[in-house]
């Protein structure tokens, strides 16, 4: 039996309660014979308490300090850990992620992995020992501590798994699995047994909170099979793998949302070479992340150009392209808050037509006006007001009838 790679969230090893369930389950891989290698979250809150910590010493934290400092909640869930699995007659070791081998940038706050040097793991796990090792981090050549970004550990577990050549990367949460929608928002959504890489990474990129969309990125690459599954049940959860024989599946396997959405709209920009690269170079600059963008084609010359970022980018962003608009000529900006998008996913789509009005109707069904729409290959995607996108999940959910179980769907189709 080969290498496995456990990652915990927050939820999982939220009290030392659910630090010693966890040791137990740990334990359990190991003695069927696995070779474990266990990655942590910070308990429960702790990065959010951590971050308002700092708030409250100043309002503008120094980025390499405050990287140290969250480092630090993913530390104590590791020790933790390790600490229970010799009480349960287990030896483990913990590691920072600098300790274990995993160097990255030197970008602040989101800092990505440029390599891991597994040799002292590799050399634990000869020993019999689990190793632990603290998600979300890692460390410079200047040996500076960098994190990895919000929800980073999953992205730790998955390189981790890639460079030790696992079998498998199982990431522990607090939900069964991948759902087709959010069970808050639709009552009868239901676990997917298994999703490919690129449906799992679109469900992540447009909201899906389970699992974060770098880690899943990671494993298409590495081919990487990844198991999301509830730490607190022994239910199976849901495989995320490579795409072959899924051709035959319900065309749309979820439907994702995000409630984070803010709308800035460059109003009359005159057409011409390089208006749009010198409104989105400053948001480039300033590390500001653009989700949605569209642009009409003009007819009278001028066109509007509108995208979408974050809420609390907004007035950053604003600030950033305002001076760049009237640079390049522009008329105004506008700006708009209380957006959500929501957006239907599957690798069937591309293939088949009719999808996007079947969803348009949906909508229109419920009284919905759609504001923005935009796709790629397997996904498609609406603006709408924010009051209304429980109506809009439960609406798509049941017009491309997620409810049923997926054979049914298939020869129902
Ligand atoms: N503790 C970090 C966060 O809350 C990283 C993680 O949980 O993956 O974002
Ligand atoms: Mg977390």
């Amino acid at each position: 039996m080969g290498l496995i790679v456990q990652k915990y969230g927050g939820t999982s090893v939220g009290s030392a309660e659910r630090i010693r369930a966890v040791a137990e389950r740990v334990l359990a891989a190991n003695r069927q014979g696995h070779k474990v290698v266990v990655v942590v979250s910070a308990m429960g809150d702790t990065t959010d308490t951590l971050i308002s910590l700092a708030r409250q010493v100043t309002n503008d934290p120094d980025e390499r300090e405050m990287d140290l400092l969250l480092s630090t909640g993913e530390i104590i869930s590791c020790t933790l850990l390790a600490m229970a699995l010799r009480s349960l007659g287990q030896e483990a070791v913990s590691f920072t992620g600098a300790q274990a081998g995993i160097r990255t940038d030197g970008i602040h706050s989101r800092a990505r992995i440029v390599a891991i040097d597994p040799a002292r793991i590799i050399r634990e796990l000869k020993r019999d020992r689990v190793a632990i090792v603290a998600g979300f981090q890692g460390v410079t050549d200047e040996h500076d501590i960098t994190t990895l970004g919000r929800g980073g550990s999953d992205t730790t577990a998955v390189a981790l798994a890639a460079r030790l050549d696992a079998e498998t990367c199982e990431i522990y949460t607090d939900v069964d699995g991948v759902f087709t929608a959010d069970p808050r928002l639709v009552p009868e959504a239901r676990k997917l047994d298994r999703i490919s890489y690129d449906e799992m990474l679109e469900l992540a990129q447009q909201g899906a909170k389970v699992m974060h969309p770098r880690a899943v990125e990671l494993g298409a690459v590495h081919e990487i099979p990844i198991v999301v599954r509830s730490s607190f049940n022994d239910r199976q959860g849901t495989l995320i793998c490579g795409g072959e024989g899924m051709e035959a599946s319900n065309k749309v396997r979820g439907i994702a949302h995000d409630v984070d959405i803010a709308k800035i709209t460059v109003i009359g920009v005159p057409d011409e070479p390089g208006a749009a690269a010198t409104v989105f170079e400053p948001l480039a600059e300033a590390h500001i992340s653009v989700d949605t963008i569209v642009q009409n084609a003009s007819l009278d010359g001028t066109t509007d150009l509108s995208f979408t970022v974050s809420e609390g980018d907004l007035a950053k962003a604003v600030r950033l392209v305002e001076p760049v608009a009237a640079r390049v000529r522009a008329r105004g900006v506008a700006n708009a808050t209380g957006l959500a998008k929501v957006s239907i996913v599957g690798t069937g789509i591309q293939h088949a037509p009719g999808y996007a009005a079947r969803m348009f109707r949906a909508l229109a069904g419920e009284g919905i006006n759609i504001d923005i729409i935009t796709t790629s290959e397997i996904r498609i995607t609406c603006l709408v007001a924010r009051e209304h996108l429980p109506a809009a999940v439960g609406a798509l959910h049941r017009a491309f009838e997620l409810e049923r179980a997926e054979k049914q769907a298939i020869t129902s189709s």
